[in-house]
């Protein structure tokens, strides 16, 4: 459903993604996952449409970012860490435009289900300079939402939001997955891939690391302990062998595993 090859992006000088290729299927969750400008964002940027890469190529339900970028972007929804709104439009006029725009033929069924499903009901008539922080973020989730996006790329989706809404908004990522998306959530938050993620992409320094289920991460570290978590692994990969047998979180309560992997097409 998201087929990235051999993607590669420079600003000026500064290689941001060196040759980066991996897909996302159908019903999967992939965990992106690297340290601060390692270039997740510039890829999800370019994934998106918004950054045009310096060179490989995308495709979002078989359709080619630079070949057919309204059919590709029609299929996708980008959910930045920084919500964008529009500063004039009210809570409920944003969805009835994302509606026109994607041109939903049941928008107007839906936004009502929508607003109450992330909890802005009460602020319908609401502009965005009346909201606070978490409720635009849930208001940018739920344009996101409205047009059946094939391929969703979430760029930190829980920053701002309380524990509640931080729960619902791991369900309704799980849910748009069982649902039939293809869906990247960038995150630093190493307990939430773990807990949602199918499988993870380890970026650094511009380039792959890592591309796998957790299982198949652990096996490249057979030194670790058997129940090694995300987080361990990571911090191996990143700061190299010196880092974490000491002072590692237990092993117990890990996360609930996500699902099994949806079947390669
Ligand atoms: P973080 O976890 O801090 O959000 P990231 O993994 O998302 O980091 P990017 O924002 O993609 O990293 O940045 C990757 C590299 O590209 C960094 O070296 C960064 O300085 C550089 N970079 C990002 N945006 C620009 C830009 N607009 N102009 C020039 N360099 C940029």
């Amino acid at each position: 459903m998201i087929q990235v090859t051999d993607l590669r992006k420079s600003y000026g000088e500064t290689e941001a993604v060196r040759g980066i290729s991996f897909d996302v299927r159908p019903g999967e969750v992939l965990g992106l996952v690297g340290p601060n400008g390692a270039g997740k964002t510039t890829t999800l940027r370019c994934l998106a449409g918004i950054l045009p890469p310096t060179s490989g190529s995308v495709a979002i339900a078989g359709r080619d970012l630079r070949l057919d970028p309204v059919g590709a972007k029609a299929r996708l929804a980008w959910i930045p860490d920084d919500p964008r709104l529009f500063e004039n439009l009210t809570v409920e006029e944003h969805l009835r435009f994302i509606g026109r725009l994607y041109r939903v033929e049941d928008a107007e069924e839906r936004i009502p289900a929508l607003l109450e499903e992330f909890e802005i009901a009460g602020k319908a008539g609401e502009l965005p300079g009346a909201l606070s922080r978490g409720m635009k973020q849930k208001l940018s989730i739920a344009c996101a939402f409205l047009h059946r996006p094939k391929a969703i790329l979430f760029d930190e989706p829980l920053t701002g939001l309380d524990p509640i809404a931080i729960r619902k908004a791991k369900d309704s990522i799980v849910r748009q997955a069982e649902e039939g998306a293809a869906i990247i959530v960038s995150s630093h938050l190493l307990a939430l891939v773990e807990e949602i993620a199918h499988r993870v992409l380890v970026i650094l320094d511009g380039a792959k690391a890592a591309h796998g289920t957790l299982e198949e991460l652990k096996a490249a570290h057979p030194d670790l302990a058997a129940g090694a978590r995300l987080e361990e692994i990571f911090m191996r990969m990143a700061l190299g062998p010196a880092a974490g047998a000491a002072g590692a979180p237990p092993a117990a309560d890990p996360p609930p595993p996500p699902g099994p992997l949806p079947p390669a097409p």
